[in-house]
């Protein structure tokens, strides 16, 4: 298998392409880029905080944000510790050695300090998928950090896979109102208390911030979450997997055709979004009276206290 653009042995071979070393990490940065100025994903002097695990997908991430963003911007890693003992407390550990290395400062937020509990306690106290509350927990924190932290844009790691993922569970579940606000960046940055998320990878997959990170020696965890795999995603996300070894162009049909039916929809979109209502007990973007932390506080609360 030879690379599309030298003829030298290729190292790689995705819906992308097929590249050589050199190729590869030079198309891997230019197609990141290129995410960012066609959506203008990020305007000169603004704040921008990366939501960092201190996996390979957010740590790829860092990397090449800092290293051609940090002139001209603020970059701020935030990372959430959920409190998943022999898991997150080492890629916490790794998020601080690589931004030290390239000089972005870090903060970090913990489940514990907001709810009371890690997420070891919470799978244990509350029934139910641990993915589905530590999701809305993440999500939740890692726009108060954002705000907190006066960013004015979220930037996470998500990549292909994961949107593919996104697309085809709200799909599933039938949300089409929720799966075209999908895409490069969600959110309105008129609504207060919403810090807008922004995806440089969208149309990167899985396999290339893998390879990316292994050449440009990020040493990170490569072991999943114990907690992962469980419920509607990790079947969804098998499902995809599946696909792609039949179709290698799957995953990318999935998100470039949602994104033409957000085009189609973004007229609609926009006045969705003004019923957007303020949670009465901390203030923040809600569908209803209380956002789906609040709810979930108050359930943990009740929990703590049987
Ligand atoms: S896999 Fe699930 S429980 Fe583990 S960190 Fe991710 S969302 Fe949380
Ligand atoms: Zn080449
Ligand atoms: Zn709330």
């Amino acid at each position: 298998m030879l690379c599309q653009s030298c003829n030298d042995y290729a190292i790689i071979s995705t819906s992308n392409g097929r590249f050589c070393k050199k190729h590869f990490i030079k198309t891997f940065e230019s197609r990141t880029l290129n995410t960012i100025k066609h959506y203008n994903l990020i305007r000169r002097g603004e704040t921008i905080a990366v939501a960092n695990s201190g996996g390979k997908d957010s740590l790829s991430l860092l990397y090449v944000l800092s290293r051609y963003f940090l002139k001209k911007n603020r970059i701020i890693s935030i990372t959430i510790d959920e409190g998943i003992a022999g898991y997150r407390d080492k890629t916490i550990d790794t998020m601080k050695e690589y931004c030290n290395k390239w000089g972005v400062e870090y903060k970090t937020y913990s489940y514990k300090d907001f709810t009371g509990v890690t997420m070891d306690i919470l799978t244990k106290i509350r029934k139910g998928i641990p993915c589905a509350a530590c999701g809305v927990l993440r999500r939740y924190m890692l726009n108060s950090a954002a705000l907190e932290n006066h960013a004015d844009k979220l930037a996470t790691a998500h990549n292909m896979d994961d949107e593919a993922e996104n697309i085809l569970m709200d799909l599933f579940q039938n949300d089409f109102d929720k799966m075209i606000r999908l895409g490069p960046e969600s959110g309105i940055a008129a609504i207060t208390g919403f810090v807008p998320r922004i995806k440089p990878f969208l149309f990167i997959s899985e396999k290339e911030t893998m390879l990316f990170s292994i050449i440009n020696s990020i040493n990170a965890l490569h072991t999943p979450c114990p907690y992962a795999g469980f419920g509607f995603r990790g079947t969804v996300a098998a499902k995809i997997k599946e696909l792609e070894s039949i179709s290698s162009r799957s995953k990318r049909n999935i998100v470039e055709r949602m994104l033409a039916l957000k085009k189609l929809y973004q007229t609609n979109l926009q006045t969705k979004h003004k019923k957007i209502l303020s949670c009465t007990r901390c203030g923040a973007p809600a569908a209803s009276e209380l956002c789906e932390a609040c709810v979930l506080k108050q359930q943990i609360e009740s929990l703590k206290s049987v």
